[in-house]
Order: structure tokens, then sequence, then C-alpha cells
């Protein structure tokens, strides 16, 4: 850490500095310019608060070498991260194949895109049985019912499964049925929720908040990995904008400035994303293209009937065209993406 004094800092109050520094056992060096002096702190920074320091009056400016998401840096983990979720891939060369419909209806429902997903290039079932919904009086989801046909259409098809976790108080139901949890956008930023995945071993599925910063999303991710959980895979899914045109701001630039920073891998959610059909294709190249290392595409048999974000599914063969397209970009990258897995049902 560097602490910038003031130009009028007083020797006393330098002294002052240094003192506090030195009885938090750190190494303090003082360097006197002509207009400025800085103090270079030598030890554990973790040991030392920021915003503190800001508040002694001769600090004009306290910079921190490490960033805060410690066990999410670079620094951290200097070779990507590889996540396996049952037996896929996600970061350090493969991209996963997430898709599904936003919620799961009923086991027809659950059969037809399982079957046909599968057959299209997807390695990865979702549907969510416990809904984030903006108004009370939307469907919520078919909860335990909606787990069991999420876990049963999953082994038949041979994919593993994953599903939204909104309440800490879900973690031993969900867990039994699911192969990742999935943290929505909406509660990124939940930090018990976050707390409580961290101290399971499943991977976790951490979407990026609407207004969350890149930084916010890795600190995010440190919660799970404070707690003992390796498993996080990062999602950008778009942000807040102020142009009604698209539903979120897809912000692809935040694969590779995420890859630039932490270990994590990071996949792209076009769906939620852009919210629109002839949007989602080019959004998900592009995400590939930028390095991301999957794609989660919502996915419906019958997009009308969704009784939730049908506006947004794209029909299977679409999502069949996509995946191929998406397929020749993997490979172009010399990348790889897992095999389906074996029915088990
Ligand atoms: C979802 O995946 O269906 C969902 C609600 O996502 P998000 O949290 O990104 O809005
Ligand atoms: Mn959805």
């Amino acid at each position: 850490m560097i602490i910038i004094l003031r130009a009028d800092a007083t020797d006393e109050q330098i002294e002052h500095v240094l003192e506090r520094i030195e009885r938090l056992g750190l190494t303090a060096h003082l360097s006197r310019g002509t207009y400025r002096t800085v103090i270079g702190i030598i030890g554990d920074e973790a040991k030392i608060a920021v915003a503190p320091l800001q508040a002694i009056p001769a600090v004009a400016q306290v910079v921190p070498v490490l960033p805060p998401f410690k066990l999410a840096s670079a620094e951290a983990h200097p070779k990507p991260s590889i996540i396996e979720v049952g037996h896929v891939k996600f970061g350090g060369g493969y991209v996963g194949m997430i898709a599904g419909p936003c919620t799961v209806e009923s086991r027809e429902q659950m059969d037809a895109i399982g079957s046909a997903i599968r057959d299209g290039g997807a390695n990865i079932l979702r549907g969510g049985a416990f809904k984030p919904r903006t108004s009370p009086y939307s469907f919520q989801g078919l909860g335990e019912d909606g787990l069991k046909i999420l876990r049963d259409t999953g082994n038949k098809y041979g994919m593993p499964v994953v599903t939204e976790i909104i309440d800490p108080r879900h973690i031993d139901l969900i867990h039994e049925y699911v192969d990742m949890f999935q943290i929505g956008a909406r509660n990124m930023q939940n930090f018990v929720l976050l707390t409580e995945v961290g101290r399971t071993t499943k991977p976790i599925l951490l979407k990026r908040g609407m207004s969350a910063t890149v930084k916010d999303l890795l600190m995010s991710a440190e919660y799970i990995l404070s707690q003992g959980n390796p498993n996080v895979i990062l999602c950008e899914r778009g942000i807040k904008g102020f142009d009604p045109e698209t539903r979120n701001l897809f912000d692809v630039a935040a694969v590779p400035a995420v890859k630039a920073i932490s270990h994590l891998p990071i996949i792209v959610d076009p769906s939620h994303a852009t919210g629109r059909l002839d949007l989602i294709p080019c959004c998900a190249l592009a995400g590939v293209a930028a390095g991301s290392d999957g794609v989660h595409i919502e996915v419906h048999h019958c997009p009308e009937e969704a009784l939730s974000d049908g506006q947004q599914s794209l029909r299977p063969e679409q999502y069949a065209q996509l995946a191929g397209q998406i397929r020749d970009l993997v490979t172009l990258f010399d990348k790889k993406i897992s095999p389906v897995g074996e029915a088990s049902q």
C-alpha cells in the first residue's frame, strides 16, 4: 500500500502516520520528494483498512497495491481456473453450453426442451424452480416439484443441471437436486446467501448485478471463495442502461476485463442481457469472441406459451443453429466444449 501525503503535511503529522503503521507490525518506507512525501508500506495489507487512513488530515490518498478480492485475483492464482459442473468444464480453454427454459413448467415441457437442446449442442440444462419475479402476482415457480423434474430431465439426457437459489433456507433442498446453484442478478449482493452457498462445495453460477461494477462482482465472488468454496463461475448478463432498445446493456468488455484481473471463468447470458431474439445470437458469438468460457441461453419449445421470459427464448432449431456457430468459433480459438454425458436413467 502507498500513502501519498498532502503537500502541507507537517513533520508531526508524518510521524503520526508512521507510528500508526508500525503499531500494526508493518514496515514504513518514507520518501520525501520536492513537492510530495509518500510512504510505502511493506507487509500484509489486510492488516490495514484504507478508509480510516484517509481520515488522517495529512493523508491525500491511499493506494492499495493488491486488489481487495484476494482469492478471486489473478495474483492469487496465475493460471485460469477450470471449474467442473458434473463432467462439464468451464474455463482454461473449455466453453460450457448452458441452455433451457427460464422456468420449469411441467415434465412434458422439460422433456421437449431437454431432448432438443441436448441434440442441439447444449451440455448443461437450466430451469428455474424458485423464481425472483418483479411482481408478487407473477408465477413464482414449481418449487420442489420443479427441482425433481429438472433433475430427472438432466439425468435422462446426460446433462448436469443448474437452478437459481433465492433463499438461504432452500440450500439443503436444492443441494439434493442440482449440480450447480445460480445466484441471480437480484441477489448478487445478498451476502447471507453468498456466505451460505460458500459453505457448500457445489459450483456457483454468480450473475452480475444490474448495477454492479466488475469489482463488485469479484467482491461477491470473494464472499463465496472466502468460505472455502473455490467453484465460482461468473456471468455477464447485462447491466442497467438508459436505452430501452434492449432489456439491459450487454457489457461484453466485462469478459476480458474480468480475465485481466481474475482467474475465475466468466460466461455470457445474452438472453437476459438483450431480451431480444434477434440480438441473442450475435451477442452470444461476440461473447465467445471476447473470450467467454460459456454461453447461457434461454430456450423454449413453445415460447408464446412460456410462463416467463418467452419473448427472449430461442426455439430449439434457433438454438441448434447458434450452437453450431458457437462450436465453429470455439474450434477457431482452439478451445473445447465438453461432450454431453451418458443418460443415467
Ligand atoms: C434467470 O436466469 O432466469 C434470471 C432471472 O436471471 P437474472 O438473475 O440474470 O435476471
Ligand atoms: Mn429468465
